[in-house]
């Protein structure tokens, strides 16, 4: 298996010189995924026949030279994506016999370049969680140490990297569910600029936050799959190009209440700084700036997201697809029996929530007040991108922690997001890379921001960062 962490360009180079075949580089994941799928429930589903079936296909291909550019790239795809005559279920019993009828933007993208989609992946319900215990499936287990969450909400797409069982995953990040499990998992994890890569298909969770993005132990291929996946389709009116050409400065802030915050494990401290250190070294100035708002990113997030959850999950009501109670007396009951039966603990507590803040006597208090906030959030970190290149920080304040360690406890488990939603809140992008293994072994993650649809300069400071 050493060859498949490798990035795909060397494995492809392989493949145009013959030297190896796709039905090798797919049989040689299936062996992976039969081995370890079980114990650690990445995977929901795997699409072994059609991935060989497909493989065999693309080897014709390749030897004609007619393959496209991702061709032989295995890829996996989290369970908030729609591919065309498959199940996607985002993690809920409310969307568990749900097959769609069209593919994702991103999914299609990914086929018509080659790509071998080898299965569906696990994730909280709906993307609400910060962990993956929100799964109607089942948590997914960290394969560092099976007693820790893989982070979520992408975790299963995340531990699929991280344990071979696949090249790249895609993700989806609202608040930070590519780089957080990416973070505690290990490997690198993109979230895009909003507007870059488009959300049709996507099953929404929050839309004016949901971005999908790569996941992969290469920024390389992170990379190579954004440059397909992104771009106007037709069917996203938030997409758009930002031709703009920005002034570089060299220089790179850090904020500076995120470093002196109490929550912040002291190994993810020191191994920031030596991080400073390194891109001091690699000529940029780096400084410490003052962040007004960080108490007020998590409200802000968590007003804006369960308003928008609670208006996006209304069309689950048990008539158009999906989970439906069994001899309800009536329509109403059959709507309330329908969701209170198939949506999770947590998607409940949100659509209240989110229908709360939304209600005539709150609205102001609440979602128009936080929608303001938003604005002075993104305000106040655009004027900061204007001085610097990148906003850096550790992705999160800890490692991963252990299963069930925060499952009762909803507001620690919202503080694991802390450093991560800036970013969805401001629709910037943001990468996570690893930095280092605590004194449990277990990885960390830095994260590196920056200005809107500026994922190249971001993504070559990660490369340069990682291989250094
Ligand atoms: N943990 C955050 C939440 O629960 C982020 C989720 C996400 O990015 N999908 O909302």
């Amino acid at each position: 298996m050493d060859k498949f962490p490798k990035p795909y360009a060397e494995i492809r180079k392989q493949l145009d010189a013959g030297k190896l075949t796709c039905v090798e580089i797919v049989n040689g994941y299936l062996d992976r995924i039969k081995a370890f799928n079980a114990d650690y429930n990445a995977f929901l589903e795997v699409y072994d026949k059609e991935a060989i079936e497909l493989a065999k296909q693309i080897d014709i291909k390749l030897s004609k030279g007619i393959a496209g550019k991702l061709a032989g790239l295995v890829v996996g795809i989290k369970d908030l994506l729609c591919y065309e005559n498959h199940h996607s279920s985002a993690g809920s019993k409310i969307l568990d016999s749900f097959k769609s009828t069209f593919n994702a933007t991103v999914v299609q993208r990914l086929l018509d370049e080659d790509a071998i989609i080898i299965g569906r992946q696990n994730c909280d319900e709906f993307g609400m969680g910060s962990t993956n215990e929100n799964s109607a499936f089942g948590p997914v287990l960290n394969f560092k140490d099976k007693n820790k969450v893989s982070g979520g909400s992408s975790g299963g797409s995340a531990v699929a990297v991280q344990a071979d069982l696949c090249q790249v995953s895609l993700g989806t990040d609202t608040g930070g569910s590519v780089r957080m499990p990416a973070s505690f998992c290990g490997i690198s994890g993109l979230k895009p600029t909003y507007g870059k890569v488009s959300r049709w298909g996507l099953i929404a969770y929050a839309s004016s936050f949901d971005t999908i993005g790569p996941m992969a132990k290469n920024v390389e291929d992170i990379a190579l799959v954004l440059g397909v996946i992104a771009g106007e389709d037709g069917q996203d009116s938030t997409l758009f190009e930002k031709k703009v050409k920005y002034t570089r400065t060299n220089k790179i802030a850090y904020i500076k209440e995120v470093v002196e915050h109490k929550s912040l494990q002291k190994e993810i401290r020191e191994a920031f700084f030596l991080q400073i250190e390194k891109l001091k070294q690699m000529g940029y100035e780096v400084e410490a700036v003052d962040f007004p708002y960080l108490e007020q990113l998590l409200p802000t997030y968590y007003v804006l997201t369960t308003a928008e959850a609670s208006s996006n999950l209304s069309r689950f009501d048990g008539v158009k697809f999906g989970y439906r109670t069994s001899h309800p007396k009536g329509l109403m009951e059959m709507y309330k029996k329908s969701r209170a039966e198939g949506f999770g603990e947590e998607v409940k507590r949100r659509i209240m929530i989110g229908t709360f803040v939304l209600s005539a006597d709150y609205y102001d208090a609440f979602y128009t007040k936080a929608q303001k906030v938003r604005r002075l959030i993104k305000d106040f970190t655009d004027e900061m991108l204007n001085s610097y290149d990148f906003v850096i920080s550790p992705t999160t304040s800890t490692t991963a922690y252990s299963i069930g360690e925060k499952t009762l406890d909803p507001i620690q488990m919202f503080l694991g997001d802390l450093f991560t939603v800036q970013a969805n809140v401001t629709g910037l992008p943001a990468l996570s890379i690893p930095m280092g293994e605590d004194a449990s072994q277990m990885p960390m993650g830095f994260q590196i921001m920056g200005k809107a649809f500026d994922e190249e300069l971001i993504l070559n400071l990660g490369k340069n960062l990682v291989n250094d």
